[in-house]
């Protein structure tokens, strides 16, 4: 490997294993602020301690690894085909590695690349300066947050908060219902980059560069730093929290910025980062390809994350323990609240598997069963072993044309994910007698240590992340957040915040 090649590397395994220290010190300050003992501090604490295990592990903080997203500086005359090549071929190998989950699929054919290559993967965008050192920069942001990402063109309508119009205060009303609208789903509490004007392509991508910008910094702009408080204060007001399970913190950070924009378009382009906000960056000798400084690591204290009350250890909600096959009574005695804990078969599914089963039969017996929205890292021995790198949930909502039948055909009794789930499955868990879990989302260490043996895989050629992988798990912990009786905690979260976002809608940066 060349030098530049293993910089890369380098900098691949630590942004997908090792957060930065000022994402580190919002998340600290989240725990502070939530109090012991509710729903929100126990994700809380359960993230944080998922953070130290995959720093410990060297593996990924989340299973997606996201489209890796490059940002590079050089000097005029860098060679930066040869610069592309080595990016490509650091990507290649950080994916053999499973310090990246294969994340490139034909958006055709379906299959994924396996290598994290493709049209369009890795994304790499380079610009010239006068410095002579290179600068890269590196985003993974994961699908679920980036499904999270909404674009406005001013003026609209917004529920709860009326009429946004082509001014400032149109701007805060479009990124009060950005929040609002991504609920738990893009795993809050979340980070946002946002960018006024622009066309629709050139205002999302400033709005991910506003995602470089450290938690920490002030926007040089005055009125801009005076929306990005605005925002940060009352957003946290919208009562979302943590994994959308309420509570007083929603959003970890808000950085704006303005580009100029064409006089008839009026764009506010959001793009959502989860809590799990993994952005690094080096400083590389062009001359030797070696780093020489990294970037968002400041070398100061580190503040504590280790759980205090991780979600297993909860005290304050019931806890009870499920095996597999669950019968229809243990189901109907579970309620909103309670904490699961999982010992014993659960089985992976998510969207390809989803659709093939509508049309289907299952290749494992399902009833009674466990199903697991989650698409992990996994890794094969040269005995032909596989093990889970990487293994917390996805977002369960791309599920919900399916679900409902899917329990039904097959018998299953619980449904592991994050985010929640709509209407139709809310009246399939209650016609059917099966519960909705929901795990703390990016948490990928905390519950890859929760599986036990990999007892076998289908549909291996789905790929990776969309087989469906047999897994005997010991002390896995969710939360029941849909019931058997109807009652849906997102249902709740969302209606109780669209009541705060109204409270929002006079104008108040006139
Ligand atoms: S933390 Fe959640 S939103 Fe972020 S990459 Fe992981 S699963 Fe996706």
């Amino acid at each position: 490997m060349d030098r530049f090649t293993e910089s890369i590397y380098t900098l691949i395994v630590e942004t997908s294993t090792n957060l930065p220290d000022d994402v580190r010190r919002a998340i600290a300050r989240a725990k502070l602020t939530e109090e012991m003992g509710t729903r929100a501090s126990l994700a809380l604490s359960t993230i944080g301690e998922n953070i130290i295990m995959a720093q410990d592990d060297q593996a990924p903080i989340c299973q997606d690894t996201g489209m890796p997203t490059f940002f590079v500086r050089c000097p005029v005359g860098a060679n930066q085909i040869e610069m592309a090549r080595q990016i490509r071929e650091a990507v290649v190998a950080a994916t053999r590695e499973g310090k990246l989950r294969p994340n490139s699929v034909d958006s055709v054919t379906g299959k994924n690349s396996g290598n994290n290559l493709g049209p369009g993967t890795p994304v790499i965008h380079f610009e010239q300066w006068e410095k002579d050192e290179i600068e890269v920069k590196l985003l993974l942001k994961g699908g679920g947050c980036e499904n999270k990402n909404i674009q406005y063109s001013l003026p609209t309508e917004l529920e709860g908060l009326g009429r946004a119009g082509r001014d400032l205060d149109g701007v805060r009303k479009c990124i009060l219902h950005a929040v609002y609208q991504a609920q738990g789903q893009g795993c809050s509490a979340g980070f946002l980059g946002v960018a006024i004007g622009g066309d629709r392509t050139t205002g999302y991508e400033a709005a991910k560069e506003q995602l470089l910008r450290r938690v920490d910094d002030v926007n040089p702009d005055p009125r801009l730093a005076e929306l990005e408080a605005y925002i940060m204060e009352n957003a946290n007001r919208l009562d979302i929290g943590t994994m959308g399970f309420g509570g007083r913190v929603t959003l970890l950070g808000c950085k704006i910025g303005a580009i100029n924009r064409l006089p008839a378009s009026f764009f506010v382009s959001v793009a959502y980062n989860c809590w799990a906000f993994r952005r690094l960056g080096v400083i590389i000798d062009p001359a030797t390809g070696g780093i020489t400084q990294w970037l968002y690591r400041d070398g100061g204290e580190l503040p504590e994350l280790g759980a205090a009350e991780g979600i297993a250890g909860s005290e304050g909600s019931r806890r009870v323990v499920l095996r597999a096959p669950v019968s229809e009574e243990q189901i109907r005695e579970l309620k909103v609240g309670d904490v699961v804990i999982i010992d014993g078969l659960i089985h992976t599914g998510r969207d390809a598997l989803h659709k093939y089963l509508m049309d289907h039969d299952s290749p494992v017996d399902l009833r009674g069963g466990i199903l697991y929205h989650c698409g992990p890292v996994m890794l094969q021995d040269e005995k032909g072993e596989w093990h889970v790198k990487a293994a917390g949930p996805t977002t369960s909502s791309r599920e919900e044309p399916y679900q409902a039948d899917i329990i039904k055909k097959f018998g299953i009794r619980a449904v592991i994910g994050k985010g929640g789930m709509g209407p139709k499955t809310l009246a399939g868990l209650k016609e059917f007698g099966a519960v909705y879990l929901n795990a703390i989302g990016g948490a990928a260490q905390y519950y890859a240590r929760c599986v036990k043996k990999v007892e076998g895989v289908d549909f291996l050629e789905f790929g990776i992340p969309e087989a469906m992988w047999h897994l005997q798990v010991e002390g896995f912990a969710a939360i029941v957040t849909m019931d058997a009786h109807g009652n849906s905690l997102h249902a709740e979260v969302q209606q109780r915040s669209l009541a705060k976002l109204a409270e929002f809608a006079d104008p108040v940066f006139v």
